[in-house]
């Protein structure tokens, strides 16, 4: 992960310096209203909000930069390299865009449209509406489904996709939710908001992220470790232990899973349960830097392949019309791919790619990378999608803790899930629920009043 400016964030530090030792405070005490855990695009948002209404908090992160999943590498390639996020879903609704005008960064459409490769060609205008026909049948296929009850997504498709079928799994299971269909819930899939147009920001998301926190006090290197809810809120790290009022926490459902975080009392069943039905998916980026753009691909071109199997991916060509080409795998053929490692993944891309454009291409393939989002420690995975009959798992994680602890992120928003705009507005909800608990803050009587001093005695003239 490349490091963000650490002066931007190294001066709000100050808050925590005057930190006690772990174990030395006391509840009953809190020296903050709010403790944010996590310095993603929820953790971020909810401190914009909590900011504004003039509440004392802090913000922690684990990693030693802010952004999480959404993150602009401008190191490896020179270029902006979005290492997770980098597509701004529905952007009339999406709130980061509603912000994005007034930063100076530039956001525009995306192409409306996809190409397909078919072996060595692309498809004929006739084979791309039957594509795109068929996923649009699919899409109603498994919406009809839901509505009746809760399946596996892959229970609910039409049966006559034909050969198309696996292109059809791949974008709608890997590429669309991170998983196989037949490990996603209908339900959660048919209320998802429809993806019907997007937009990039040229500079990156992760440079979009970060720009909203600047002036927003971060303490980097700092991972909860333990956050005690019994009296106010403990959240214990190695640099100390800060008391709270309330607590957001917007660490992912996998990092959740795993214990890294524990909870006194112990979360319940019922949260445990929401996290476990939340898992996050696999997606990564294989990013090649193709010189001189030897396969003539237009800027932000998407293209998928119509594929025999599984073992598939997607091309995000020319990203903001630079030499950098992402190569998307996704679901349980990325995962296997990621766990072989970096050099596996761009064998793989520089294979696939030859195998749809000719060998000629990789003499083109100069600087590369790729994420490996499934060993990322404050992440371990991608996005969350719902597992069969888990879609209200996303209620119950609206629901706060000992009413103290609130959860927000990606996956507890319940039409915006896996997505930065969803993880926004959820920060955003779970600082709105803080701010009432909290109640209104105490504006201090105007100066006037509280004086002692005697007035002057009046100016003669
Ligand atoms: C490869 C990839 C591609 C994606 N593509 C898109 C896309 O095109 N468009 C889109 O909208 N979304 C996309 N997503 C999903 C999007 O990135 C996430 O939904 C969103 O960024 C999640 O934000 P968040 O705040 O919920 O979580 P995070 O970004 O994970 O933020 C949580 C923060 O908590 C920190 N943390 C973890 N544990 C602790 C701890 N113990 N103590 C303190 N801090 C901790 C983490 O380091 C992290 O910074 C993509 C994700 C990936 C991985």
């Amino acid at each position: 992960m490349p490091r963000l400016s650490r002066r931007l964030f190294l001066a709000a530090s100050a808050a925590l310096a005057a930190r006690p030792a772990a174990g030395a405070v006391t509840p009953g005490n809190a020296v903050y209203d709010v403790v944010i855990v996590g310095a993603g695009a929820a953790g971020i948002a909810a401190a914009r909000k909590i900011a504004a209404a003039r509440r004392k908090f802090v913000l922690i992160e684990a990693a030693d930069h802010i952004g999480g999943r959404c993150i602009t590498d401008t190191r490896t390639f020179g270029v902006p390299y979005d290492r997770g996020a980098h597509w701004i879903h529905v952007p009339d609704f999406n709130p980061v865009t509603k912000l994005a005008a007034r930063r100076g960064l530039e956001v525009y459409p995306a192409p409306p449209s996809q190409k397909v490769r078919i072996g060595r060609r692309y498809a004929r205008e006739g084979e791309l509406e039957d594509f795109l026909a068929l996923q649009v049948r699919a899409d109603r296929g498994i919406a009809d489904a839901a509505r009746k009850g809760d399946v596996a997504c892959a229970q609910a498709l039409p049966n006559d996709l034909g050969d198309w079928r696996p292109a059809i799994e791949f974008v709608l299971g890997p590429f669309g939710c991170g998983k196989e269909l037949a490990q996603v819930s209908a339900v959660d899939f048919a209320k998802s908001i429809e993806r019907n147009a997007d937009a990039f920001c040229r500079q990156g998301f992760g440079a979009l992220i970060a720009g909203f926190a600047e002036g927003i006090a971060v303490k980097l290197s700092t991972p909860a470790t333990l956050i005690d809810m019994r009296r106010d809120v403990l959240v214990e790290t190695p640099n100390g232990t800060i008391s709270a009022r309330t607590a957001i926490v917007t660490v992912s459902t996998n990092v959740i899973a795993s214990g890294a975080v524990k909870f006194t009392p112990e979360l319940p069943k019922r949260q445990l349960d929401a996290f476990a039905k939340l898992s996050l998916g696999s997606y990564d980026h294989i990013a090649l830097e193709l010189s001189g753009n030897p396969l003539g691909f237009e800027s932000d071109d998407l293209v998928f392949e119509k594929s025999a199997d599984t073992h598939t991916a997607a091309i995000l060509a020319n990203v903001a019309g630079t030499p950098l080409c992402l190569i998307e795998v996704a679901g349980t053929f990325g995962r296997e791919l990621a766990s072989q490692g970096e050099a596996a993944m761009v064998n793989f891309a520089a294979d696939w790619l030859a195998g749809l454009y000719g060998a000629d291409l990789k003499k083109a393939i100069k600087r590369s990378h790729a994420t490996r989002w499934n060993n990322e420690p404050w992440a371990l995975g991608a996005f969350s999608a719902a597992a069969p009959g888990g879609q209200g798992a996303r209620r119950i994680l609206m629901e706060p803790m000992q009413n103290s602890v609130w959860f927000a992120g990606e996956a507890v928003h319940e039409t915006m899930w896996g997505t930065v705009g969803g993880a926004w507005e959820s920060g955003e909800r779970a600082a709105d629920a803080v701010l009432r608990r909290l109640g209104p803050v105490k504006e201090p009587p105007p100066e006037a009043s509280v004086s002692t001093k005697r007035k002057p005695p009046p100016r003669k003239l």
